[in-house]
């Protein structure tokens, strides 16, 4: 990909929060210019405080909007003058058993983490495939997109999504040099996981089944998407990465 050029640029989306700021973070730590794309903008405007706007500028975008994700992609070009890294961490997730989900709430999850993360690499891709120069996509998927969990059905079937999505776009964006990834994360602490630590047992349940006994922290996660994004991952794609404390080893943690 790009980061081996001395100016790079990445989109980001969920940049506001999470597994998408630790990414921002790292980034720009490596050098790195950020697009960071999020419906949270008070978030955004936060990080970009933090990060500098000649290094991190937060744009408005709902990724379930192809004309906002279209618009967020153009930005890097024109704000940084290029594009090299796409990375797709914005997703949502919804806690019901399937007998009792709600359409709408199903809907919305896989607007969200499925289409959302398609129109992510949809013009990600484009965009990258137009300049020529090659390129890093990573997907932010999650362990449950290969482990089931109950009470979340739509969220392992988004997930289960952006993984053949991945497998797909690696195959077709290749010939253009560029590589498409995604990550299968475990227990993070974030913003999204907050409820857990509320719920009893949830953590406990994934602490216990984790062979390195703890859960993550975003910027463990990171570190992993930025090994993607670099040219150190230059012959990866296609791939799933675990970042997961070794959970994906108890496939089926009640047995
Ligand atoms: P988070 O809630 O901290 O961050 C998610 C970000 O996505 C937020 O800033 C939110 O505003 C943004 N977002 C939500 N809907 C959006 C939309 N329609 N358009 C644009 N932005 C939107 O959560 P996180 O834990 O950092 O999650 C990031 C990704 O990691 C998600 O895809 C999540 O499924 C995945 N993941 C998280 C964990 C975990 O344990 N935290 C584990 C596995 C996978």
């Amino acid at each position: 990909m790009g980061v081996a050029r001395s100016d790079w640029t990445a989109v980001v989306t969920g940049a506001a929060s999470g597994i998408g700021a630790a990414c921002a973070r790292r980034f720009v730590a490596e050098g790195g210019k950020v697009i960071g794309a999020d419906i949270d903008e008070a978030g955004l405007a936060a990080l970009e405080q933090e990060l500098g706007s000649a290094s991190f500028v937060g744009v408005r975008c709902d990724i379930t909007v192809e004309a906002d994700v279209a618009g967020a992609v153009e930005r890097a070009t024109a704000t940084f003058g290029g594009l090299d890294v796409v990375v797709a961490s914005a997703g949502i997730g919804f806690l019901s058993e399937v007998a009792d989900h709600p359409l709408a709430d199903w809907q919305r999850v896989l607007n969200v983490s499925l289409t959302g993360t398609f129109l992510t690499v949809k013009h990600g891709g484009q965009a990258l495939r137009a300049a020529g120069r090659g390129g890093s996509i990573v997907v932010v998927a999650s362990l449950n997109a290969v482990q089931p969990g109950r009470g979340v059905a739509a969220y392992c079937a988004a997930k289960a999504g952006v993984v053949a999505l991945t497998e797909v776009a690696a195959m077709e964006l290749g010939p253009y040099n560029v590589r498409v990834n995604a990550i299968a994360p475990g227990l993070v602490r974030t913003s999204m996981t907050t409820p857990a630590w509320q719920m009893p047992g949830i953590v406990d349940e994934f602490v216990e089944n984790a062979p390195l006994g703890r859960y993550a922290e975003a910027h463990e996660i990171a570190n992993v998407v930025y090994f993607l994004a670099s040219d150190e991952s230059s012959f990866v794609s296609g791939s799933l990465y675990g970042v997961d404390g070794g959970a994906r080893t108890r496939r089926y943690p009640d047995m």
